[in-house]
């Protein structure tokens, strides 16, 4: 009686969502459990990976990894897939703040988008990263506003409102940057880098987009605070900026034909603030030898800041209020109509 008492505890346990182990003081789920539990089938499984399909997504789990593939794109994860004898887990911090927002129908129906605020990042003082020489070198910062400038032009001929942190060679304070996109009441916030590394320089290219790391995980960047940092402005929408992360992110990788260097997480101070959807995005290696000439290239430019576009545009297709046109498509008609 005792152990069939038991049994029935261990099963009312297990149902939902699935049975949890701890893993190095992390709570995981097993990925089969979940699988079934919300409707995917497992497509593949080998010793160190697995890959979880249903009608329109794909996943992949790599033993040991901190990336998850899902849907082509890679998708930084707060812990390590775990893999015992071909029985994968995942840390539940992850499936709850990664994985279901992406793949599950989002639960939220978005505000419609108007207003997007563009933050070149450093300026003045601050040079950002540079490659070449102190005089003659190029600076990070003159090329993030060269791309926001670019980016602008395009977002306006969609139909957005777009306003800069800044608009010359000026230094902007980091807390000011999300402080005028929350005075804007701006519905999206991204801000625009370049990315450099002093090892590996030819090796290291493509883009990374970085989005608030969920409370009780430690940053992807190196600089990052660990798990015990507390809970940010930008966690409140944090499930939208994951998605607009990864829409961009996609977007960059499918069109610009680049190495996919991830959605990554970081507190950074321009993010942490901002009360709307906020994303960093790194769009490229100014060190590499190919892509970073490509990066002092206004052409190349343009085509980043195209597919960027495209990335906020299936953002906002994604979370349209129901019923509604994309906000994209009914600015246009209307600014259109004002300018006859
Ligand atoms: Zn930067």
């Amino acid at each position: 009686m005792k152990v069939r008492f038991a049994l029935l505890l261990l099963a009312v346990f297990c149902a939902r969502p699935a049975c949890a182990a701890s893993i190095n003081g992390h709570s995981y789920a097993p990925l089969a459990d979940w699988a079934v539990a919300k409707g995917f089938r497992i497509a593949a499984r080998h010793s160190d990976e697995i890959t979880l399909t249903n009608r329109t997504a794909r996943l992949v789990f790599e033993k040991d990894s901190h990336t998850a593939q899902i849907n082509g794109v890679n998708v930084a994860l707060s812990f390590p897939v775990a893999a015992d004898k071909g029985q994968f887990s995942i840390a539940q911090l992850d499936l709850a703040k990664t994985v279901e927002p992406l793949v599950l129908p989002p639960p939220f129906s978005g505000k419609k988008i108007f207003t997007i605020v563009l933050d070149p990042g450093h300026g003045g003082k601050d040079t950002g990263n540079r490659v070449g020489g102190k005089y003659f070198g190029y600076s990070e910062k003159t090329y993030t506003l060269a791309l926001a400038k670019e980016l602008r032009d395009q977002l306006k001929a969609a139909g957005f409102n777009v306003q800069l942190t800044r608009t010359n060679d000026t230094f902007v304070e980091l807390p000011a940057r999300p402080d005028l996109a929350n005075r804007k009441h701006a519905d999206l916030f991204v801000s625009l880098h370049f990315n450099a590394t002093e090892s590996g320089k030819a090796e290291v290219s493509g883009p990374e987009t970085y989005c608030i790391t969920p409370v009780g995980a430690a940053s992807s960047n190196a600089q990052g605070e660990g798990a015990n940092a507390g809970a940010t402005t930008a966690n409140l929408s944090e499930k939208k900026s994951l998605l607009l992360a990864y829409q961009v992110q996609r977007a960059l990788v499918k069109n610009l034909g680049v190495a996919d260097r991830s959605v990554r997480r970081a507190r950074f101070a321009v993010l942490r603030d901002a009360e709307m959807p906020a994303i960093l995005v790194e769009s490229g290696y100014m060190t590499h030898p190919v892509e970073g000439k490509k990066i002092f290239d206004a052409s190349y430019r343009k085509q980043i800041a195209s597919a960027i576009v495209k990335g906020v545009l299936n953002y906002q297709k994604l979370t349209a209020p129901p019923g509604e046109l994309p906000a994209g498509s009914t600015n246009k008609v209307s600014s259109t109509r004002k300018t006859k």
